[in-house]
């Protein structure tokens, strides 16, 4: 894969951005997407820029920073032909980019509701309908769709989320089978725990409020949905997308891959 050119979408931290690094030590040239939290003194796109310099200067591939809104589809399309323009092609496309909110059904607002479906869903649409005309022209192409546990099952107070990541496994199937024929694969991963600093948060704030250790705390979030008690790290997901980026993963297309220490075999 190396030289191959890889859009990763919210690819600015946690899973994206370790998706991003593992496709660069493979010698993929990186678009980079997303956005940094404030800091004092440095603009986003400041930000971008110095992400951008520090992976080239790791890994001698070229990369280049868009700070699209994905809920924005003129946006979506501006970073794709952002990507052809300014690393001359888009031979694979990780859809990693989420966002989360929790609420009973009939509390959740419209505006958190079209969020949720315009980031976690409908971003993939807009990103596939662009990169595909690129990938035929190529007769080669990978997508990688990141989905969630929650593309299989369902959980409390996660509607959107839920059906968000249901859609995506959907919408991961449909674009396989059209391009089944043209050397386009097109696969999602499922995750269960990833271990990421919200999530970190997450268990720093269990340890405050029981104030048990946080190795206790880690253990009952992750077993309390996960038989495998470890979560899974980001650059595990990092090799999964790589590895269906490879010759080897060329006949795998349309799956789904539950990468989620057994949550949904049970
Ligand atoms: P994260 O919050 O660390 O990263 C999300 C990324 O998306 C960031 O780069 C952020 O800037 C970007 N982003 C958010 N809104 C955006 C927008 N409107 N436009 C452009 N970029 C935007 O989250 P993460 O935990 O790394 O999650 C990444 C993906 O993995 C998500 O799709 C999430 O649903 C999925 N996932 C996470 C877990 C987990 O346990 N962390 C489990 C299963 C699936």
């Amino acid at each position: 894969m190396k030289g191959k050119v890889a859009l990763v979408t919210g690819s600015t931290s946690g899973i994206g951005l370790a998706i991003a690094r593992t496709l660069a030590a493979r010698g993929c040239h990186i678009m980079l997407n997303g956005f940094f939290p404030a800091q004092a003194g440095q603009t986003p796109d400041q930000q971008g820029q110095a992400l951008v310099a520090a992976m080239q200067e790791e890994f001698g591939v070229r990369v280049a920073y868009s700070a699209a809104d994905l809920s924005d589809p003129e946006a979506i399309a501006g970073m794709l032909s952002g990507t052809v323009e300014q690393l001359g092609a888009v031979d694979i496309l990780v859809n990693n980019a989420g966002i989360q909110h929790t609420a009973p059904v009939e509390e959740f607002t419209t505006t958190q509701w079209d969020r949720i479906i315009a980031i976690n869903l409908s971003a993939a649409f807009h990103t596939i309908h662009h990169a595909i005309p690129h990938m035929q022209r190529q007769r080669w192409g990978r997508i990688v769709n990141i989905a969630s546990v929650h593309g299989l099952v369902g959980s409390l107070h996660k509607s959107a989320y839920v059906a968000a990541k249901h859609g995506i496994v959907g919408l991961t199937k449909v674009v396989a089978l059209e391009n089944a024929a043209n050397g386009i694969t097109a696969n999602a991963i499922c995750p269960g725990w990833v271990s990421t600093e919200l999530i970190k948060r997450q268990i720093e704030d269990i340890v405050e409020r029981e104030g048990t250790s946080f190795e206790q705390a880690q253990h009952d979030l992750v077993t309390a949905k996960q038989p495998l008690p470890n979560m899974t790290s980001t650059e595990q997901i990092g090799e999964w997308v790589a590895f269906l980026c490879t010759e080897a993963a060329g006949t795998t297309t349309g799956a789904t891959l539950a990468v989620d220490g057994g949550w949904t075999s049970q």
